[in-house]
């Protein structure tokens, strides 16, 4: 079976020597590899300050609280992701408001945000669902209209464009995730793009019990509330291999993605996610619409494909429900939805074989 996701490792002679010279190095704690792939993942992104962290869920966190948002408060978020992104919004006690989405995209559709903002409303989340970036241009208008920050989980989007520039230029605060079947795995990991040099050095605080590493444990008083969200020597030499091949492994998701919307764009039954003016996908999944999911996935599967709607919706779990809204365009958006692989492992052969079982019918 062709699977959805799947785990890319650097080859063994490229991986091991460098993985065991960190292991019995004496330092597997967060020091200098940390500090390196920190300065290698901006260089790569192009811009703002990494914050680099234990998991995508820890970067969600740390921006929440670097947005000032407190219990009681509203954060504005949609119901098509995955999980994380919207239990990190109760972590830091707040309510999650869904806005609903747009049926072109299935991604957070501007005009429903500006709609459910109100004065608890103490930032937004956009999620660049399965590497299909938001309408950033009409996000950061409202954002910038109303003073309210923009938190970006870009966990599906990393390599993704707006304007030419990658994901982690448009937002205060972009969040990637570098858990197992990411574009790019740590094994665990994930980072926090901050564009603010202060809230930066806020968050390195944040991420270590709130002590400050600037100073010796005796120097230190902690003034906030910290975790232990650092990302370690191990981890970030794994990360620090697999950004010698980042442009060309996202490359590969971008290629496939691109070759399917050319394949598919007149076959009949088969719906097309459409992209914002000037944004670039980077095709975590491909995503498309299609009437009958449940026998489409049956026939892609009896071809040995995997097809999947992958995520359930999050306002489907009581915890994450708050306020019980109707989302029309979601509740018809999800009710086509359909992810096929489209990832490093997907050849052109396999891309051939999943137009022509569509072609088939389903
Ligand atoms: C994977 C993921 C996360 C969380 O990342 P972890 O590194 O697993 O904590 C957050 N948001 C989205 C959309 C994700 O897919």
């Amino acid at each position: 079976m062709l699977p959805l996701v799947q785990t890319s490792i650097p080859p063994r002679e490229t991986l091991m020597p460098k993985l065991e010279e960190i292991l019995y190095s004496g330092y597997v704690a967060q020091g200098e590899a940390v500090e390196q792939f920190e300065r290698k993942f901006e260089e790569y992104i192009g811009g703002g300050h990494t914050l680099s962290l234990n998991s995508g869920t820890a970067a969600l966190h740390i921006a929440l609280i670097l947005a000032g948002v407190q219990a009681g408060d509203e954060v504005i978020s949609t119901a098509l992701t995955a999980e994380p992104t919207n239990t990190s919004i109760k972590a830091v006690g707040a309510k999650i408001r869904y806005a609903d989405v747009d049926i072109a995209t299935g991604n957070i559709l501007p005009d429903a945000i500006e709609k459910s903002i109100n004065s608890k409303t103490k930032a937004i989340i956009v999620v660049d669902y399965a590497g299909i970036p938001v309408d950033i241009k009409h996000i950061q208008e409202i954002s910038e209209k109303y003073n309210i920050p923009v938190i970006q989980d870009a966990a599906h989007a990393l390599g993704s464009k707006f304007n030419g520039k990658k994901a982690g230029n448009h937002f205060p605060f972009t969040v990637y995730s570098f858990q197992a079947i990411k574009h790019l795995t740590t094994i665990d990991g994930g980072a926090l793009q901050i564009q603010d040099k202060e809230l930066y050095e806020k968050g390195k605080i944040i991420r270590w019990f709130g002590l400050d590493k600037k100073l010796s444990r005796m120097e230190n008083n902690i003034t906030m509330q910290g975790y232990k969200y650092h990302m370690n020597n191990v981890n970030a030499t794994v990360g620090l291999i697999q950004l010698e091949n980042i442009e060309e492994l996202v490359q590969k998701y971008i290629t496939n993605g691109k070759y399917l919307d050319e394949q598919l764009k007149d076959v009949k039954g088969v719906e097309l996610i459409q992209y914002y003016q000037n944004t670039e996908p980077s095709y975590w999944l491909y995503t498309i619409k299609v009437e009958n999911r449940e026998a489409f996935i049956t026939k892609m599967e009896a071809n040995g494909i995997m097809a999947s709607e992958l995520h359930k919706r999050s306002d489907s779990h009581t915890y994450l429900n708050d306020f019980n809204l109707e989302l029309p365009n979601l509740d018809e958006f999800y009710s086509k939805m359909v992810h096929l692989p489209c990832g490093w492992w997907v050849t052109k052969a396999d891309c051939d074989k999943m137009v022509e079982v569509i072609k088939g019918g389903w």
